[in-house]
């Protein structure tokens, strides 16, 4: 058993409600084990800064149900150079800190490695509204940030109904489809244009003609953050245009954007990150490190940092050469079975959206 007596936690990259929860579990379940916790503030700019609070059960009181990160967040692009993570080295060593518990999403994860090669033992919790972390089945903040556009579509709705319009709503989620396809799902979109699915343009046109001479008033379509024109800029805003021009129907554009980011965090999100914090300081405590906490099968099951990064570029596409040069042929076969199994899962979800949309 390792000897810990301090760990440091930190959130990093985009925010995501749920995270005050699993700071709270991090440090209520290492004080309770013994091993005092400190808060790094604003990322790993914090961490080079030596910008460092002490938390106790007192700090973390009443913030399971705040979105946002009470230790705040930002990108730190110095610390992708060797020289940012030697600095951060120092400060863990100046204060005494003698593991890492990194809550953010994939770039977060890279910095935890880094960390750990350098000699402080580090653990990852995907704390990401994008649900875009391949080997976990739900990242802390994706069930908040679906409920928030539910919110926000069905508030639109309400008011299409009444004028019988169309609103096109772009949902937030970088390169990944999933806040917008279980949006336009639960909200009964006619259309969904995600990121991974091929969209038809010209069959959405036409259902929307149909429907509107069988006379349905209000029309809700979805289009997810990371659909792009082929010059790069956002599509939801041209297909506004586009379906107004072509089938008569008034549309209206509506752009959420960071508002799915914050509040209130939902049953789900506090559980799951609950659960990943508390395991995340068991397994340091036990000496493991270099590890990404992930949901799968509603268990809470740790997986190697570098094959879940390969696992996400096996996934998106993008692996690199030498990629899976360190991998053995079964831990190729598994990163494949996951990758297969999320594609699935997505394609026959984005079915059912098509199923439905009436
Ligand atoms: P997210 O964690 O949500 O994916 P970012 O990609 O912005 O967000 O990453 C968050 C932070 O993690 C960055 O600002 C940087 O400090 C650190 N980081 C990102 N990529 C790397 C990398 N390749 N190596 C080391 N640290 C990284």
């Amino acid at each position: 058993m390792a000897e810990f007596r301090k760990i440091g936690v930190l959130t990093s990259g985009g925010d995501a409600p749920g995270m005050n929860a699993c700071i709270k579990a991090v440090v209520n379940k290492a004080l309770s084990m013994g091993i005092e916790v400190v808060g790094v503030v604003g990322g790993y700019a914090g961490l080079m800064n030596g910008d460092l609070i002490p938390l106790t059960y007192q700090s973390v009181n009443n913030i399971v149900a705040q979105g946002g990160t009470m230790l705040y967040s930002s990108r730190c692009p110095e610390f992708k150079y060797e020289e940012g993570v030697q600095t951060a080295v120092k400060t863990c060593r100046e204060n005494g800190i003698d593991a890492l518990v990194c809550i953010g999403g994939d770039g977060t994860f890279r910095g935890a490695t880094d960390m750990t090669n350098h000699g402080i033992p580090s653990i990852g919790l995907p704390g990401t509204i994008d649900n875009d972390i391949t080997a976990t089945d739900n990242t802390i903040g994706f069930h908040t940030a679906v409920e928030t556009a539910l919110d926000l579509i069905d508030c639109l709705r309400d008011t299409c109904e009444s004028h019988a319009r169309l609103n096109v709503v772009e949902i937030m989620g970088r390169d990944c489809g999933q806040c917008a396809l279980y949006a336009a799902i639960a909200s009964g979109a006619v259309a969904v244009a995600i990121p991974e699915v091929p969209f038809d343009e010209a069959a959405a046109l036409e259902k929307i003609r149909t429907l509107r001479a069988q006379g349905k008033r209000s029309m809700i379509v979805v289009v997810a953050e990371g659909v792009t024109n082929p010059d790069g800029t956002p599509y939801a805003e041209t297909l506004a245009k586009r379906i107004e021009a072509e089938t008569g129907v008034e549309t209206k554009f509506a752009r959420p954007a960071h508002i799915v980011r914050g509040g209130r965090p939902v049953m789900k999100d506090r559980t799951l990150a609950t659960a990943m914090g508390v395991k995340a300081v068991e397994l340091l405590v036990e000496g493991k490190s270099n590890l990404v906490m992930c949901e799968i099968d509603s268990n809470i099951v740790p997986i190697d940092i570098n094959f879940a990064l390969i696992t996400d570029r096996m996934y998106k596409n993008k692996l690199k050469d030498g990629d899976l040069d360190s991998f053995t042929s079964e831990q190729l076969g598994k990163m494949r079975t996951i990758c297969h199994r999320r594609t699935e899962e997505l394609k026959s979800l984005y079915k059912i959206a098509m199923d439905v949309s009436f």
